[in-house]
């Protein structure tokens, strides 16, 4: 009997937890002839219920499994500890645990990578209904320009929501980066991957944790953690202000032997200082934000801090411990 692991990054969902809890196992338990489930919920630092609710889970149920975090590491963190701890399953699925991705269809993943030659079966969805349209048009945007920049293709509408052998899970843990856009991460391990349209559901309970700052910090990291492309604007920059100050010193040379007593005029000279500095300084920004990634790889604080587990991983222990 082959085993799956589901993991469940979860950040305040005590509200929808139970029914998640529900609708998820009412699927494995059709499945029980075939596949052993553990469910891994990641507590990702919740200030609800979320936690408690969980070890209720666990009294009654030993599929349950649980991590919890000592504060909020963020989706990333939560995915990638419930990684570390399934990749001895030989499926892994991960699944939010708001309902917007359906249970339903994991039996469907399963068939595609265990039947059909598939290493990961992910979800796509079909639309974006029930999405601001300010939000939608922004990561509409924000996918245009970083498939234009980077070689790593970045599908706008792939989800979270996967099966994925365990080879791939391996993969994904081989690439040790602590700025982790998993979106990216998924796409530059490669594999056979099916794509299933997904209907977007609406969240049966609970909210949102995305607000449009964290969506745009993560838009960024996207980039920075993706290509190097934002290191050539210096290039593009200095090639057009070069041509822009050839044309302006073949103007004042000529102007200055044409007309007599000819001075260049002070709010245009300043206009043109102000935007050579902010075009720097933008450059500077740039270089700034690559730096700063480079610092927290090299400092290689762990990733994640565990709090509470009923699980055999004890903290962070390094490795050979
Ligand atoms: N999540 C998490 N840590 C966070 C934010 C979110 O573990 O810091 C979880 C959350 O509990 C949910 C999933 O990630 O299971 C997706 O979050 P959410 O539904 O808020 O995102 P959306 O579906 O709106 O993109
Ligand atoms: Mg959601």
């Amino acid at each position: 009997m082959k085993t799956i692991g589901i993991i469940v990054p979860c950040y305040n969902e005590a509200a929808v937890l139970p029914m998640f809890y529900k609708e998820a196992t009412a699927v494995m338990d059709a499945l029980a002839d075939r596949y052993k489930t553990e469910f891994i919920f990641v507590d990702d630092g919740s200030k609800d219920e979320t936690l408690r609710r969980i070890t209720e889970l666990a009294v009654t149920d030993a599929r349950v499994k649980y991590i919890s975090f000592s504060r909020n590491f963020g989706k990333e963190a939560a995915m990638l500890a419930g990684m570390e701890y399934a990749v001895k399953h030989d499926y892994v699925c991960i699944i939010d645990a708001d309902l917007q991705h359906s249970p339903e269809i994991i039996p469907q993943m399963l068939d595609y990578v265990e039947n059909e030659g598939y290493d990961v079966a992910a979800s796509r969805r079909a639309d974006r209904q029930g999405e601001e349209k300010f939000k939608s048009f922004l990561s509409g945007s924000f996918y245009k320009v970083i498939n234009r920049i980077s070689e790593t293709k970045i599908s706008d509408s792939a989800q979270d929501f996967r099966v994925m052998k365990r080879d791939v899970v391996k993969a994904i843990l081989s690439m040790p980066e602590h700025n982790r856009f998993s979106k990216g991460i998924f796409s530059w391990v490669g594999f056979n991957v099916k794509w299933i349209s997904h209907e977007n559901r609406e969240r049966a309970a609970g909210e949102t944790k995305w607000s449009l700052k964290g969506l745009l910090k993560y838009a960024i990291d996207g980039i920075l953690g993706f290509t190097f492309a934002p290191l050539k604007l210096p290039f593009l920059f200095s090639g057009l202000l070069f041509v822009l100050s050839f044309i302006e010193l073949l103007y004042g040379v000529i102007k200055n032997i044409a007309v007599e007593g000819y001075a260049p005029s002070l709010p245009l000279t300043l206009a043109a200082v102000f935007f050579t500095g902010c075009l720097l300084l933008l450059c500077v920004g740039i270089l700034g934000e690559y730096l700063a990634r480079t610092y927290t790889e090299a400092v290689n604080r762990p990733k994640y801090i565990i709090a509470k587990t009923n699980t055999n991983t004890t903290y962070f222990t390094l490795e050979g411990e």
